[in-house]
């Protein structure tokens, strides 16, 4: 856990909160700034700054809780709607780089807006060739997350010890996640030797965005 991570505090129950909920792996709380009555954090208790990092079973955990906090706030506060969402990167305004989700009610009146209108940034192409590009790089072994893929080459050489597949650093991946990273209608498939090898090549890569984005965060917590 980062020493100064501000969430990771509150989860170690070194600095106060308003919780509102908490579960095994979630917890949320109010923000200390809100934008509205009951702006909710929904926060995974293992600290990682991108979707990237949790496991499925976490993720899936993780918007289990949203939906469970939208339906407290929703009974116990009676808003109109909501919008549900997270910064992701700094580009994007995330200043607390362990990733939490925003769950925002709202009011009638209360002059919000959609989630569309962060930003306006309409673009040059068409349509089709952005899906092209997108749907490119869909193959299932790049669809799998890094901590996921540690967990099955940790259980290939089978030292993976109960705790760790439990909760540990590698994070639970139960079964290695066969079921959770398989896109709709595509079978899953052993990635091949030269799939891994640029996979470990992509995660170098990762890593030293991460550190440095790390290095930028120490400076602001
Ligand atoms: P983000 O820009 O998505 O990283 O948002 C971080 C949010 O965390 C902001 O809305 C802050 O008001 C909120 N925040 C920061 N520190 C705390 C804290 N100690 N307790 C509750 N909310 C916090
Ligand atoms: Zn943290």
């Amino acid at each position: 856990m980062p020493e100064k991570c501000p969430f990771c505090k509150i989860i170690n129950g070194e600095q106060e909160s308003e919780k509102v909920y908490e579960d095994r792996d979630v917890l949320a709380i109010l923000d200390i700034n809100p934008s509205t009555p009951g702006h909710t954090l929904v926060i995974p208790k293992k600290h990682a700054s991108t979707v990237h990092d949790l496991s499925n079973d976490i993720m899936s955990s993780l918007f289990g809780a949203v939906e469970k906090v939208m339906r407290r706030i929703g009974e116990g506060l009676d808003p109109d709607g909501f919008n549900v969402g997270w910064n992701h990167g700094k580009i994007a305004g995330q200043a607390v780089p362990h990733l939490h989700i925003h769950v925002l009610p709202r009011f009638e009146g209360d002059k919000g807006g959609p989630v569309q209108a962060v930003v306006r940034n309409e673009p040059e192409g068409d349509l089709s060739s952005i899906a092209a590009k997108i749907r490119s790089v869909e193959k299932p072994s790049k669809q799998r997350s890094r901590v996921q893929r540690e967990v099955e080459k940790k259980e290939k050489k089978k030292d993976v010890s109960p705790q760790e597949k439990q909760l540990g650093e590698v994070d639970r991946v139960p079964g290695a996640g066969k079921d959770s990273v398989e896109m709709e209608g595509e079978p899953e498939r052993e990635a091949s030797e030269e799939e891994e090898e640029e996979e470990d090549e992509e995660d170098e890569r990762n890593k030293s965005a991460k550190e440095k984005w790390k290095e930028m965060k120490k400076a602001r917590y």
